[in-house]
């Protein structure tokens, strides 16, 4: 069995590495985002293992052994530094010198004190910073296989105008709407909320796996009817019971904006670009824009 297993990698590594580069590169990614990104730049050249399963809270990652097997064994880490210290562990203690911190390819949005502080993970739901993410990933797989280095480039610059696409569809879809608050059960949306001049306020903090208070739950009760909120935005890999709760106290609707931290059949598409255009669906929808 581990015998069979291993010629079939052997062949597949055989293949992947295309005329006179050698080995494929072996790409280990932490979360979802990034893996979509990996496998966009680099293509057959790379054999791409990403640390969480679909499905799983990436906040909640714990690695297995053969995991962080993988981890040592990469040539190249791409993660996001402070999001899983399961993650950030192995890579200190594996894997230095493979290791690409997106927190070092782009400045990560700093958490307000009264939100809980600290640096904000969810910069994939910024195009822009994942544009920049998608170069810093190109000019490392370039290091590591010079080879294919120009089919990284032309792969980079086909996400970087997809990404732009999608950063132009909701610049154009948010401009103009009734209502620029945004409630959600899970408060992964600040960069989302910065660009495009939203408020976010949300239930639970940064790690989706935080209790709010009781105070909490009441300010955002109390913000919801103030503001004539409409919608509160459930996270799909959250339990929705709070913010269903609190919306159904409050008379109003819930509706689902994916924080894009895994691919599952309850997920509202089946890729990052898919994700991010139905998100901006239910936000047009919710927000009353125009
Ligand atoms: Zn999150």
């Amino acid at each position: 069995m581990v015998g069979a297993v291993g010629a079939v990698l052997a062949a597949a590594t055989a293949c992947s590495g295309g005329a006179g580069t050698g080995d494929g590169v072996r790409l280990v990614t932490s979360v979802y985002p990034l893996e979509w990104l990996a496998t966009q730049i680099g293509g057959e050249d790379v054999l791409v293992t990403n640390l969480t399963e679909p499905g799983v809270d990436p906040h909640d990652l714990e690695l297995s052994p053969r995991q962080v097997g993988s981890v040592s064994d990469a040539d190249v880490v791409f993660y996001i530094g402070g999001m899983q210290p399961a993650v950030d562990d192995a890579v200190g203690q594996q894997a230095a010198g493979s290791a690409l911190d997106v927190a070092g390819l782009v400045e990560l949005r700093q958490v307000p004190d009264d939100a809980g502080g600290g640096t904000d993970p969810h910069m994939w739901l910024d195009p822009e910073r994942m544009a920049t993410a998608a170069q810093g990933l190109a000019d490392r797989l370039a290091e590591a296989d010079p080879g294919n280095a120009a089919a990284y480039q032309a792969n980079t610059e086909a996400v970087v105008a997809e990404l732009t696409g999608i950063d132009d569809a909701y610049a154009t879809g948010l401009a103009e709407c009734g209502q620029r608050d945004l409630v959600v059960s899970h408060a992964a949306f600040g960069y989302l909320a910065d660009n495009y001049d939203l408020e976010q306020i949300g239930v639970t903090g940064i790690e989706s796996n935080s209790e709010p208070s009781p105070a909490r739950l009441a300010e955002v009760a109390r913000l919801v009817e103030e503001r004539g909120v409409e919608t509160i935005f459930t996270a799909t890999l959250v339990d929705p019971a709070i913010a269903e709760t609190i919306a159904s106290e409050a008379g109003v609707e819930t509706a689902v904006l994916d924080p894009l931290e895994g691919i599952t059949d309850a997920s509202p598409g089946t890729d990052y670009p898919s994700v991010m255009r139905a998100n901006l669906d239910a936000l047009t929808t919710a927000l009353d824009c125009s």
